[in-house]
């Protein structure tokens, strides 16, 4: 690390944390629920010879029940993943790859997570032929329009519940029906829908769906793949090994990450309602404020289908990365840009719903979460405006610098 960063990050315990998209603070519920699995039941779950192989076993199976009850599901349809990353790559990869012949297409959205899109795009050298549906200048897709492309020979569906940068929410219950009418599997990122958004699959009639513990303050590094009992074909295995999980996911659990896992899901069946109270007033608190004192400074992303805590904002005239970097250590926030091997890259999110390269280069992304207070709120709108007042200062200066040393 260098000199300069350690310097700030020494700082870091008076932070105010406002990247929850990113990730969240884990509950220190889940915390305490998940202490004993790392030292004195440190079983394998595999393990059938021995006591501490069968506590570890029951420790599992009991957080595949909470995770299972938290979207409507029964515990046999969980798998357990390393995070949304990869269940995604196997909805996508191996739905697809169980395809019957005949069944070739492909149809994501343009704002997918890249593990989805990625993953999409691998399949086109697979011979998949891939559609990549727009979403309007609200972040929000248009059901008629992905049902237009959407036919008997489509293998698989694949659109997120709620956008990670702008925070939009899909339709999703209108996509599962014209999926399940065109008789194409149907798979739904649901990595930042958790946190706030209560979804059946049963009821919407979901395929296959994508979860992720650390956007609902649990651990990093665990994650579930939702697979509809009766789902025919089920999909292809991605990687191979001793056949856990019933043959979906090979390789051994990592018990103190699902047993906080299935905690994180059992809080919020107590507290998604008080969560999105919360967050969603902080939010518009937040906006508020820093309306007030720069009023040009605009929403990406509609405000009333959106993620309680997720606010994208465009501050133009602003560099993004030159205010987070600001900002450092007192704010944690993200940019509407994205780093790809070392290329800063303007975020595909927000040049898909209409922003320029310079306006997405300018937005930023702030996620207020479960443990975000009412100060942290008011000290943030208040760095926030001065910098990039500052910011805007030194550019125009800059710029005035510029123009006479032209005209000398
Ligand atoms: N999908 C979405 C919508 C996400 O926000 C994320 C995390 N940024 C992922 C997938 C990947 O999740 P994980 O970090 O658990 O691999």
């Amino acid at each position: 690390m260098s000199n300069e960063r350690s310097r700030r990050t020494g700082r870091l315990g008076a932070g105010i944390y406002l990247d929850c998209q990113a990730s969240t603070p884990v509950d220190p519920r889940v915390v305490e629920a998940m202490a004993l699995y790392w030292t004195d039941y440190c079983g394998n779950p595999h393990s059938t010879e021995h006591a501490f192989g069968w506590v570890a076993d029951e420790a599992i199976e009991a957080a595949r029940i909470q995770v299972a009850a938290a979207v409507g599901a029964d515990a046999d349809e969980i798998v357990f993943t390393s995070g949304a990353t990869e269940a995604n790559n196997m909805a996508v990869l191996g739905g697809a790859r169980a395809a019957p012949q005949g069944r070739n297409k492909i149809v994501v959205t343009a704002i997918e997570h890249k593990s989805v899109l990625a993953a999409a795009r691998a399949l086109v050298e697979e011979g998949f032929e891939l559609t990549v549906v727009p979403v309007g200048h609200d972040g929000i897709l248009d059901p008629e329009r992905l049902a237009s492309v959407v036919d008997g020979r489509t293998a698989l569906v694949s659109v997120m519940a709620v956008n990670n940068e702008i925070g939009t929410i899909q339709p999703i219950a209108g996509i599962a029906a014209t999926c399940r009418a065109a008789g194409a599997a149907f798979h739904v990122d649901a990595a930042q829908a958790l946190a706030f958004l209560p979804i059946d699959v049963a009821e919407i009639g979901v395929d296959l769906m994508s979860l992720s513990s650390h956007k609902a303050y649990g651990p990093k590094g665990v994650g579930a793949l939702y697979v509809r009992r009766g789902l025919t074909p089920r999909p292809r295995p991605i990687t191979f090994g001793g056949g856990q999980e019933g043959g979906l996911r090979p390789g051994t659990l990592p018990v103190p990450l699902c047993v906080g896992f299935g905690t994180t899901c059992q809080i919020l069946g107590s507290e998604r309602e008080r969560d999105v109270v919360v967050s969603s007033s902080l939010r518009d608190m937040l906006l508020k404020s820093i309306q007030n004192r720069l009023p040009d400074v605009r929403v990406n992303g509609t405000l009333s289908d959106r993620h309680p805590g997720n606010l994208n904002l465009l501050i133009p005239g602003v560099e993004a990365d030159l205010l987070l970097n600001a900002l450092q250590p007192e704010i944690a926030a993200s940019s509407g840009s994205a780093c790809s091997s070392g290329i800063q890259e303007p975020s595909h999110v927000l040049r898909a719903i209409g922003l320029t390269q310079i306006e997405a280069m300018s937005s930023v992304r702030f996620g207020i979460g479960r443990f975000t207070t009412v100060e942290q709120t008011n000290l943030a709108a208040e760095l926030i405006c001065s910098e990039a007042i500052s910011l805007r200062l030194a550019a125009t200066r800059s710029t005035q610098l510029a123009a006479s040393a032209l005209s000398l």
